[in-house]
């Protein structure tokens, strides 16, 4: 099943609701360079981001429009949303940051797509010295976490995916091979799942594990092992970001079981407490209580999870100090982790809904620990 394409209308409702977000928290207007805020604001994925300026300008009381290279405009006008966005191209011998300042205005506080080039900023103050700006993950935190149906239903494709994906490279052999082996073995599955990019594929095997975001490397993985698999990447344009702890062989030490057994009780702890208006911090506070209660709170090293969406990593935060409500729509990751240095880690993750009523996962292979030959 293929999901519904977004249509040009999809696009300018984000754009209103965007504007009018942007009035209200103070902003003049927002400025969207390529990246995933400008492919969910108009679907437009510009074949390379380069040094050449394509911003979007949203604000209130105009309709939105791209500046673009004018070499670049016949892809931009080939976007999903191209028909709800007006276009003002540039030459090479112009320049493209005055043309902008004639669209934004020559004053006013602007937020700006995170990932925006220090260049076209530093452009963007120079020629209009008066204008001020905010990252827009600190500005409007929430801009894109509350998905639609549509969103969902490609998030939990992408879930899915991941668990197909799971379920293989569990009868794959494990030990005698090195850990990139495996972790190739999880890129290939996952594309052949319906990824069309792989963002991470953490092969972390025993000591490894103990470092969360272990690069997959020349370790030979090992009979008595607890192996960290942290996968995900984007499928139809939405991500997927699994993680579960699998052991080769069926021997386990008492304490990489007890472990366990404590971050799978910490997982479902914090999962139980999602519902509509529960702060973002209280998914933390919950699953950090149980592994401080289990006397491993010093070994939990990360916040409990992190927003997907167009990204694999993008707000909400689960973290202390978070006192945005959980809203029904919001998709995050909740995954706790003990890591124990020198010794082994232990991490299980899912991605997560909010509904009306409580918590939706979008995975749903078992959480006990596997073993794998
Ligand atoms: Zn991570
Ligand atoms: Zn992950
Ligand atoms: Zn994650």
């Amino acid at each position: 099943m293929t999901a519904r394409t977004f249509t040009a209308e999809d696009y300018a409702a984000r754009m209103r609701r965007a504007a009018e977000a942007a009035a209200a928290s103070g902003l003049a207007g927002l400025l969207i360079t390529p990246g995933p805020d400008l492919a969910y604001f108009t679907g437009y994925r510009p074949p390379a981001d380069t040094e050449r300026l394509t911003m979007l300008v949203i604000a209130q009381d105009r309709d939105p429009v791209l500046v673009v290279p004018r070499l670049e405009r016949p892809d931009a006008e080939h976007a999903e949303g191209a028909s709800a966005i007006g276009f003002a191209d540039w030459t090479d011998n112009e320049d493209p940051y005055s043309l902008a300042v004639r669209l934004m205005g020559t004053r006013g506080r602007f937020g700006v797509a995170d990932n925006a080039w220090a260049m076209h900023l530093l452009g963007l103050m120079d020629a209009a010295p008066q204008t001020s700006y905010a990252a827009l993950s600190r500005a409007m935190p929430m801009l894109r976490a509350v998905k639609d149906a549509d969103e969902l239903e490609r998030i939990a494709a992408a879930g899915a995916a991941a668990d197909a994906t799971y379920r293989k490279i569990l009868k794959a052999p494990f030990a005698g091979r090195k850990e990139r082996d495996v972790a190739a073995d999880l890129a290939d599955l996952l594309r052949a799942h319906g990824h069309e990019q792989v963002d991470f594929t953490i092969v972390a095997s025993g000591p490894n594990g103990a470092n969360p975001h272990h690069e997959a490397g020349d370790r030979v993985i090992a009979e008595g092992d607890a192996v960290v698999l942290d996968f995900g990447g984007l499928k139809d344009g939405y991500g997927s970001d699994t993680t579960r702890t699998v052991h080769v062989g069926g021997e386990v030490a008492e304490e990489v079981q007890r472990v366990h057994d404590l971050v799978r009780e910490a997982q479902q702890t914090a999962f139980e407490a999602v519902r509509p208006g529960v702060a973002c911090q209280d998914i933390d506070r919950a699953a950090r209580k149980v592994i401080a209660d289990g006397g491993y709170g010093e070994w939990f090293i990360h916040r409990t999870g992190h927003g997907i969406g167009l990204t694999t990593h993008e707000p909400p935060y689960m973290v202390e100090g978070e006192r945005n409500a959980l809203v029904p729509g919001m998709c995050f990751s909740i995954e706790p982790g003990v890591y124990l240095p020198g010794r082994f880690g232990v991490r299980i993750e899912d991605i997560v809904t909010v509904t009306e009523d409580g918590g939706h996962r979008y995975n749903d292979t078992p959480h006990e620990l596997a073993f794998v030959a």
